[in-house]
C-alpha cells in the first residue's frame, strides 16, 4: 500500500522541523555547546529567536538570510539542512510506508546528514554521533533490515576494511591520511544498512572522492589532503547505497 499525499506531507514538515534540530546539531556539537540548551539565538549578536524566527525554511526565506536585529547573514545552511531532512523524510516514508524500517533509515539519515555538514566544515566527525550510531544501527537490526548478522558483519567489515587502509597508509606515508573517525563512521553505516551496502559505500565515497579530487587538481585548488574530508563522501556514498543500492547491485549480477 502507498502511503496517501497527505501522509507524505505531514512526513516532509515533520522532516523540516527534524532537520532545525539538526542544524542546532551540526552548529554546537563541534564546538562542545549543549544541543539542548539555551534556546536557539543568533551567532553574531546573540540575540534569542522569537517562535517566528525559528520556523524552518520560511523563516529564513522571510528573513532574507539576515538577523533581525543585528543584520548579520544567516548561513543559507540553515534553509538546505532542513529541505534536504524534508525531502529525505517524505522520500523513506513513501518507500517503506510506516515501518520500523522507515524509522531505522529516517534515523540513519538524520546521522549522515549531520556528519556530512560537520565534516565539510570542521573536518570532523564527532563520536557522540557515530559510537551511538553504531549501537542504534544494530538494535534496530534485531527486529529489521538488513538483519543482526549482516549488520554485525557490516560493522566488521566497514571499520575493520577503513581500519586497515588507514594502518597501510600510515606505514607507507608516515602521516595520518584517515582518521579514526571515518573508520566509525563506516562501521555505523554497516550496522545500518549490513555488509553488501557498506562495501558499495565505500566503492562510491572513494570513487565520488577520487573525481573530485582530480577535478580539485587539475583546477589547482589549494591542499588537496585538507579539502577533501573523507567522511563527506562517506555520508554520499552510504545515501546512495541505502537508495539505489540494491537496484544497482541487481543490475551488476546480471553480468555474472
Ligand atoms: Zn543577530
Amino acid at each position: 500500500m502507498t502511503p496517501s499525499l497527505l501522509s507524505i506531507a505531514f512526513a516532509s514538515v515533520f522532516g523540516a522541523v527534524i532537520g532545525s534540530f539538526l542544524n542546532v546539531c551540526i552548529y554546537r556539537l563541534p564546538i562542545d555547546k549543549s544541543i539542548v540548551w539555551p534556546a536557539s539565538a543568533c551567532p553574531s549578536c546573540s540575540r534569542e529567536l522569537a517562535w517566528y524566527e525559528n520556523v524552518p525554511i520560511i523563516s529564513w526565506l522571510f528573513l532574507r538570510g539576515r538577523c533581525r536585529t543585528c543584520g548579520e547573514r544567516i548561513s543559507i545552511r540553515y534553509p538546505v539542512i532542513e529541505l534536504l531532512t524534508a525531502v529525505m523524510c517524505a522520500g523513506a516514508f513513501w518507500y517503506y510506508g510506516p515501518t520500523l524500517l522507515f524509522v531505522s533509515r529516517f534515523v540513519f539519515g538524520c546521522a549522515l546528514i549531520v556528519l556530512f555538514a560537520i565534516d565539510l566544515e570542521h573536518h570532523l566527525l564527532p563520536n557522540v554521533i557515530t559510537l551511538p550510531g553504531i549501537v542504534v544501527g544494530f538494535a534496530f537490526s534485531l527486529v529489521t533490515g538488513p538483519g543482526y548478522l549482516s549488520s554485525l558483519i557490516g560493522i566488521l567489515v566497514g571499520g575493520g576494511l577503513l581500519f586497515l587502509i588507514a594502518e597501510a597508509y600510515y606505514r607507507v606515508r608516515h602521516e595520518e591520511g584517515l582518521g579514526m573517525g571515518d573508520v566509525k563512521m563506516l562501521a555505523m553505516v554497516g550496522a545500518f544498512l549490513g555488509w553488501p551496502a557498506t562495501l558499495m559505500t565505500l566503492m562510491m565515497g572513494s570513487v565520488a572522492g577520487s573525481v573530485v579530487g582530480v577535478a580539485l587538481i587539475a583546477l589547482k585548488r589549494g591542499d588537496m589532503k585538507y579539502a577533501l574530508p573523507f567522511g563527506t563522501f562517506l555520508a554520499m556514498g552510504a545515501a546512495l547505497a541505502a537508495t539505489v543500492g540494491p537496484d544497482l547491485l541487481d543490475w551488476y549480477l546480471r553480468f555474472w
